[in-house]
């Protein structure tokens, strides 16, 4: 990915679900384009969208270096690409 400023910060995913419950990730330090949500343990990743759309809820999540990963679900697109939550396993 490019190492433009990824935009803001995305509502975590669990507050998606809950509204009275929104809150957004924090980035994780030295990784671009990844964010953790440490009440919930769950993380999104901005990725290019076929990588996106080629998974689904459940599947093995491989793409952050040294979390083995779940995919939740997809989040919103921006800037070409598309957010993707995962869980670690
Ligand atoms: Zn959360």
């Amino acid at each position: 990915m490019s190492t433009t400023p990824s935009g803001p910060n995305p509502v975590c995913e669990v507050g998606m679900k809950h509204p009275r419950d929104r809150h957004r990730m924090r980035p994780v330090d030295g990784v671009e384009n990844v964010w953790f949500c440490s009440r919930h343990s769950m993380y999104a990743q901005l990725v290019d969208p076929e990588t996106a759309e080629a998974v689904r809820r459940g599947d093995e999540w491989g793409h952050y270096e040294g979390i083995d990963g779940l995919v939740v679900r997809q989040g919103d697109e921006r800037q070409g690409g598309q957010i993707v939550y995962f869980r670690e396993k």
